[in-house]
């Protein structure tokens, strides 16, 4: 089932009256999600992504603009009627019920001519708990089970009416990192599995850029950019998604063109042809420095980080936004801290440059 959201704005308005302050909390979203794919809205606390999936589930009421599931205008339906599975970042589940029962819970309320009889409710219910691979939890209670299994048990709640689109909140947030990496990865095997339409909403970059299809990034309510996340990765369109994507962070510094080449400090690192003369704001990702005697780019290192194959080198440099420049490059390299100086050449598709004053990604020309 495709997903069109079309003009969708959400406008809260002020709490305090006087001050008369509205937040638009989403504005103006465009996007076609097609069929079948995850996405992942992502963006920091406050930037609109909950607004927009409660919009999607029908919870909340855009302002203005529409919603389409498939052709099917949905923008006025209930929540109900939508035919959409929702599982939250707190499980909700029925404490005093078995895991058979919460999970059979939302084929009982079904009416008309969607009723089931009692035995094609259980059939489903042990098809939706094979899925989440929980059929042996059956008959135990929530309080019973680690949050690991409770949010499983969520995820089967929301598939067992079979919902022409899957959408969660915030799933993994309540749990430990190791349980985190593998029920994401569990949810898009089950995503696979199921080819519903999904969509993921998190502040985790990492986790959305590792189980998404799409990636969507939210900056105050408003889409930064859209695609898959190793091309959002590899050609943010702004210094916000740069510095959104990516650990460790990517190194930004002031620097400036002229005649073609790029200056950061006193010394020219990078041919960029095509580019204005002009001061611009420079990204570097951390992969992007390659080490190299004779390397324009001079930074002071200050320490060594192991991180297995690779080190990471931290170091400082003049025009550097940050504090401390961080790059990652192979251990098989040696680093001589007591020489003072670390010198590198730059990957050029890993070197991005922004206008100073929109933020708004330069192109050059990547030889
Ligand atoms: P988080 O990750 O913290 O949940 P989010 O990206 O999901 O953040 P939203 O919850 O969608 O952000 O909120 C977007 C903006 O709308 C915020 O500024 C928030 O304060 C505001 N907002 C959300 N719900 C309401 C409401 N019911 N009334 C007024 N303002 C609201």
């Amino acid at each position: 089932m495709k997903i069109v959201l079309e003009n969708l704005t959400k406008i809260f308005p002020s709490r305090n009256k006087k001050s008369g302050e509205e937040v638009v909390a989403v504005n103006n979203f465009n996007f076609t999600i097609p069929d079948g794919q995850l996405i992942g809205l992502l963006g920091p606390s406050g930037c609109g992504k909950s607004t927009t999936l409660y919009m999607i589930s029908g919870l909340q009421k855009p302002t203005s603009g529409k919603i389409f599931f498939g052709e099917d205008d949905v923008t006025e339906l209930s929540t109900e009627n939508r035919g959409i599975g929702l599982v939250f970042q707190n499980y909700a589940l029925y404490p005093h019920m078995t895991v058979k029962q919460n999970i059979l819970f939302p084929l009982q309320n079904l009416k008309g001519e969607d009723k089931l009889s009692k035995e094609a409710m259980l059939e489903r219910a042990y098809e939706a708990a094979k899925l989440v691979q929980i059929e042996e939890l059956m008959d135990r209670k929530p309080s019973e089970l680690s949050g690991g299994q409770q949010q499983r048990v969520a995820i089967a709640r929301a598939l067992v009416k079979m919902p022409r689109v899957l959408l969660l909140d915030e799933p993994l947030s309540n749990l430990d990192a190791r349980l985190r990496l593998q029920t994401r990865e569990e949810i898009r095997r089950i995503q696979k599995e199921t080819k519903i339409t999904t969509v993921f909403v998190t502040h985790d970059q990492e986790e959305a850029m590792s189980i998404s299809d799409m990636i969507v990034v939210m900056k105050l309510g408003v889409v930064q950019q859209i695609g898959k996340p190793q091309e959002v990765y590899d050609s943010p369109a702004n210094l916000f998604v740069a510095k959104f994507l990516g650990t460790p962070p990517i190194n930004v510094f002031n620097g400036s063109v002229k005649d073609g080449k790029l200056y950061i400090g006193e010394d020219a690192v990078l041919d960029v042809p095509g580019v204005a003369d002009q001061a611009v704001t420079v990204g570097i990702r951390p992969e992007g420095f390659q080490l190299d005697d004779h390397g324009a780019m001079k930074c002071k290192p200050t320490n060594v980080e192991v991180m297995g194959r690779d080190v990471s080198v931290v170091s400082t440099h003049e025009a550097s936004v940050n504090p401390l420049v961080r790059s990652i490059i192979n251990a098989d390299n040696k680093v001589d801290l007591a020489a003072g100086v670390v010198r590198y050449t730059l990957k050029p598709h890993k070197v991005f440059l922004f206008n100073k004053d929109t933020e708004e990604r330069i192109l050059f020309e990547v030889k």
